[in-house]
């Protein structure tokens, strides 16, 4: 197989063939489960000795995203590399391209997804609505940015902030005292750790939607219906299948998904979280180029999952028919609510994901559960 081909070559990759996986997370699990009814197999690269993809996986390589001795060995062992986590170092992805590996869905995505502030100019750049935001490096910038997209706003990190990590919301209230307006913009600035960060404007949202949609090598793309999120303390609760929204948003909610895909020369699954006004106007929050924990209820819920999507996808597949066989709802088990698992197991028209976690600290995503509704209906 000519593995010196670029994202978008009809690289299609038989059953027995070897899909390499950038991280060991849950996500990584799923795929791996997908792929093996397929009759692909994955590969696992991650630094940590032990991670919920190992128990599923056919090969798995422990080193860091740093190790070339490791990274070269794993690009000669697999006919395509993929990722399960958008922090792939960009020196990761250069040097496998440069031994000639296969990496979808590719560089550049990652490139706009890894930096919020890349990210959004991207965005607005193509013509999708997002907040209003303002770099922020240092407390002056802060205080410009407040004067900008106004109170409340909400400070996030650039970078590596994940389910609500790495930022910190600014307040009407907090400011109203005197001398209180400094002193909360210099602990903003401490709980963002004082890294180059981004202030967003907060969006009085109506509810949360997302969008899963795919594109496959041959640049068709299958989209999801969206589901409706609902979030805790920054942490994913629950999702469902049919969002409360109307025929016209969700169009426009595919519409901009398809939009992102192709400005990206996208091949794989991506997820693309919404805020839906109460006019139905949509504004994006962010987008994942990957599987995404709101699509999990497709694993139950369609005959081609979302991470059966992405195998697709990489492997330059096919894709599948995302229709909807019910509708559903996805609820993640944070934490010590995994532990009522042999009750869930015990409802009918439930299914029960675990991850294989063996410590269950607060706010860590130990599995999922999806419950079915009998029949489907629309929205
Ligand atoms: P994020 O880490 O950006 O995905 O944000 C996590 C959650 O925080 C979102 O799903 C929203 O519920 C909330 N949130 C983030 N940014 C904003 C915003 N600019 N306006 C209102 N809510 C937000």
């Amino acid at each position: 197989m000519n593995k010196f081909t670029p994202n978008n070559s009809p690289l299609s990759i038989p059953p027995g063939g070897i899909i390499g996986v950038m991280g060991g997370g849950q996500l990584g699990r799923m795929l791996a489960m997908a792929a093996a009814r397929l009759g692909l197999k994955v590969h696992i690269y991650c630094p940590e000795e032990t991670c919920p993809a190992h128990d599923v996986c056919f090969a798995k390589t422990i080193a860091s995203y740093s190790d070339e001795k490791a990274l070269g060995a794993f690009a000669k062992a697999v006919d395509v590399i993929t990722y399960e986590f958008e922090n792939v170092p960009a020196d990761c992805v250069s040097f496998l391209s440069s031994v000639g590996a296969v990496v979808r869905p590719g560089a550049l995505a990652l490139e706009k997804a890894q930096d919020r502030l890349v990210e959004k100019e991207f965005l607005n750049a193509i013509g999708v609505a997002t907040a209003p935001f303002h770099p922020v490096d240092d407390l002056a910038a802060l205080e410009a940015g407040l004067q900008k997209v106004g109170r409340p706003a909400i400070l996030k990190t650039r970078r590596l902030g994940y389910d609500g990590k790495g930022q910190t919301t600014l307040r009407d209230e907090d400011t109203d005292l005197p001398g209180a307006f400094e002193k909360a913009i210099k602990i903003a600035w401490k709980e963002v750790g004082a890294a180059p960060s981004i202030l967003e404007g907060f969006v009085p949202f109506e509810r949360e939607i997302s969008i899963i949609a795919a594109r496959g090598a041959d640049g068709d793309i299958q989209i999801y219906d969206p589901a409706e999120n609902v979030h805790q303390n920054g942490i994913l609760k629950s999702s469902t299948v049919p969002a409360k929204v109307s025929e016209e948003t969700a169009t426009h909610a595919m519409a901009i998904a398809s939009s992102i895909l192709e400005a990206l020369d996208y091949v794989g699954v991506i997820g693309v979280e919404f805020f839906v006004l109460k006019s139905g106007d949509l504004i994006v929050n962010e987008f994942a180029p990957r599987v995404h924990n709101s699509g999990h209820w497709t694993f139950d819920a369609c005959a081609v999952s979302q991470f059966e999507q992405h195998i697709r996808a990489v492997a330059g597949w096919p894709l599948g028919d995302p229709s909807r066989h019910s509708n559903a709802v996805m609820e993640n088990l944070i934490g010590e609510e995994a532990n009522a698992w042999r009750e869930m197991a015990g409802e009918a028209n439930t299914c029960v994901h675990l991850y294989g976690k063996h410590e269950a600290r607060p706010g860590r995503k130990m599995g999922h559960v999806t419950r079915l509704a009998a029949s489907q209906s629309n929205r």
